[in-house]
């Protein structure tokens, strides 16, 4: 998985970027999303990026096993619409697709980051649903 992604301009020390693979089910409870609103799978292939100017009390300036349990180990091998806490079928703004899927990512991400005195930054989230379809997330400008 040496992909190559789509670059974030920042002025940040460090960039942290963690992949991941999630192999996932899910459906979007709509009739536009045609085949969609059936039961499938996908191997996600997951890119976040973390920035910032200063480590913590170990060296990092986020643990990888910390970004990879947050996502890979709350999504992989479920259900997405089972999680009621990130996706809600009865909101557009939160149904399981791709980009919903990326920005909730990014708040999950960036809700842990804050609570870190050293506070990194989540600047970007790139999720690849197919070998033909991702999709980029990343916060406004003044939310960063
Ligand atoms: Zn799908």
């Amino acid at each position: 998985m040496h992909q190559l992604y789509p670059q974030v301009t920042h002025h940040y020390r460090y960039e942290l970027n963690k992949d991941m693979h999630v192999a996932a089910a899910h459906f979007i409870p709509h009739k536009a999303a045609g085949s969609c609103a059936n039961v499938h799978g996908h191997t996600y292939i997951v890119n976040v990026t973390i920035a910032g100017d200063e480590l913590d009390e170990s060296g990092f300036l986020v643990n990888f096993q910390t970004v990879k349990k947050l996502v890979h180990g709350k999504l992989d091998h479920t259900l997405l619409n089972d999680h009621n806490d990130w996706f809600d079928r009865h909101d557009p703004n939160r149904f399981p697709t791709t980009e919903v899927v990326a920005r909730t990512i990014y708040e999950t991400i960036q809700r842990y980051l804050d609570t870190l005195p050293h506070k990194p930054k989540c600047l970007q989230v790139f999720v690849r649903e197919t070998p033909t379809s991702y999709v980029v997330y990343r916060p406004k400008a003044g939310e960063r």
